[in-house]
């Protein structure tokens, strides 16, 4: 393996890195090897990694990755703002004609801007072009039934679009300490219950249930929790939110990450790290949170009625800071929706990875159409029933109604169901489960309370133990119901909710039939 030649004892911080076969430092990013080539020698060298795991249970106080800010480098690139979108994507300084990652807008030199700090280390692609094309197409054709025509229809390696995305990579070594309830089911009761109606009284099921205070301490480290730091980016104003895309393609394989090098950046676009450190904490802190409860689910699996947090401590004895350029295979395609809005549309594959997410806009009204055909059977049916004398196949006529409508709500469900899987909306990248995360020291502590009687099954009020605060911004208003009652209770009301509909429909295809029915009558 002649590629791998130690060449860590020529990389000077600040300094390019050389060939260490002729000196030379013109080199070109090879794909194959994921290393650089010399341009006179041919030699194959790789940068060093600079990101290995280790080490952060030793980390104290604030550490910042102060980026490769050397001018050598700095010259092989210029940032270019897109005025159509607003996005500072950096490309080589040899580039030709530039267009938007993003947006697809033609960038001008006119719009040139200053590159600003460097990353501290990048991830090189490693997936080929042509593989991310396969993974698309396929992508595409598991959707391709309820797809709007023509999306997508200019796919090929001429309209994917390589681009170094910028991320905050944060080690954090800190103390949890969570305290809250929990409650633990012990049986069911049944009581006498005084009905309101006179001297009445039934029989009625109650829960019994254990209350017990909880206590959870331990150290927690985290190594390489990984933060979009151009996540604002993402938004684009479009009615169709694709931020979850390239949120739900990471991980990245971080530790594999490489000491910055703007060769890597040839023939490939980058977008500008636009947010700063300060304003990424907020979201590692909610993440850091979220991670905590995640971990210490771990130790309360007895208590099957949930367990609710009430306060979570985090002291942080260290914390470090670097920023980092990993690679994607993006797709954008622009779609007139409903009402003649335009929304970008992405596929995104991890170039290091193969993970794809993308979001695939529905046909116009198909969900209208679809769900409208049992719809609209029910109503003729019915009415055709109550024509026809209903008494007479009263049974026959209940059940065919019954059927038709559950029909309906069962294709509204899978519409909803298959509209999710085409936009993608809730997916996310999951932070608490794919992130290097260790704990040590776990204390736990289980007071038992006392117990008391409850009139439900559902989870304790405000359980909190699965909620992850810190996911994309969508994700925190998704399903409001499960938020407010526990994940039992929502499902309970869907259920009530359907049958109401179902009840709703009888009752107007009802009326309908009696009133031809009557018409009918009067006209013979
Ligand atoms: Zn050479
Ligand atoms: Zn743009």
């Amino acid at each position: 393996m002649s590629n791998n030649t130690a060449s860590k004892e020529l990389k000077i911080k600040g300094k390019i890195l050389r060939c260490p076969n002729c000196g030379a430092s013109e080199a070109d990013f090879d794909v194959d090897t994921g290393g650089l080539k010399c341009r006179k020698c041919r030699t194959v060298f790789m940068s060093p990694r600079v990101n290995e795991f280790g080490g952060v249970e030793e980390l104290v106080g604030e550490i910042r990755g102060d980026g490769a800010n050397d001018i050598e480098t700095d010259d092989f690139v210029v940032t270019l703002r897109c005025p159509s979108c607003g996005a500072n994507v950096m490309v080589n300084k040899d580039a030709e004609t530039v267009s938007c990652h993003w947006c697809r807008h033609i960038l001008e030199s006119a719009e040139r801007v200053p590159n600003g700090s460097m990353p501290d280390m990048l991830l090189p692609f490693k997936l080929k072009k042509k593989e991310a094309l396969i993974e698309m197409k396929h992508f595409l054709r598991e959707r391709n039934l309820f797809s709007a025509r023509g999306f997508a229809s200019d796919l090929s390696e001429r309209t994917i679009k390589g681009v170094y995305l910028p991320y905050a990579v944060v080690d954090i070594n800190a103390t949890v300490r969570l305290s809250g309830v929990g409650e633990k089911s012990v049986g069911t009761k049944l009581v006498l219950r005084n009905t309101g109606r006179d001297d009445e009284s039934s029989l009625e099921t109650v829960y019994e249930v254990a209350n017990y205070d909880l206590e959870r301490d331990f150290n927690l480290v985290i190594d390489d929790l990984t933060i979009e730091a151009s996540s604002d980016k993402f938004e684009h104003g479009s009615p169709v939110n694709t931020s979850s895309v390239i949120n739900a393609i990471m991980p990245f394989d971080t530790e594999e990450a490489v000491a910055w090098d703007s060769r890597y950046l040839k023939g490939f676009s980058s977008e500008k790290r636009d947010l700063n450190i300060g304003q990424l904490r907020n979201r590692v802190r909610t993440q850091v949170n979220d991670i905590a409860r995640h971990v210490a689910m771990a130790t309360t699996s007895e208590f099957d009625r949930g367990v609710r947090w009430d306060d979570i401590k985090i002291d942080v004895q260290g914390v470090k800071w670097k920023t980092a350029y990993f690679p994607v295979w993006l797709y954008s395609c622009a779609m007139t929706g409903v009402g003649g809005k335009r929304a970008i549309h992405y596929i995104a594959v991890n170039a290091r990875t193969g993970e794809i997410m993308g979001s695939v806009p529905l046909r116009p009204k198909i969900r209208t159409v679809i769900v409208g055909i049992p719809f609209v059977l029910t109503i003729l049916f019915t009415v055709y029933a109550f024509m026809t004398n209903f008494s007479k196949h009263f049974w026959t006529n209940i059940a065919c109604i019954f059927i038709l409508i559950t029909a309906t709500i069962a294709t509204a469900k899978i519409m909803k169901q298959k509209s999710r899987e085409y936009s993608n909306v809730s997916e996310r990248h999951m932070y608490e489960l794919d992130t290097n995360i260790s704990t040590k020291n776990m204390k736990t502590t289980n007071h038992y309370a006392n117990t008391t009687i409850r009139e439900d099954k559902r989870m304790i009020e405000g359980y909190n133990e699965e909620k992850r605060w810190g996911a994309h911004n969508l994700m925190m208003s998704e399903d409001p119901l499960e938020d407010a009652t526990g994940i039992k209770s929502a499902t309970y009301v869907k259920i009530v909710s359907y049958m109401i509909i179902a009840l709703f429909l009888i009752a107007i295809a009802a009326m309908l039939g009696l009133l031809v029915g009557s018409v009918i009558d009067l006209a013979s």
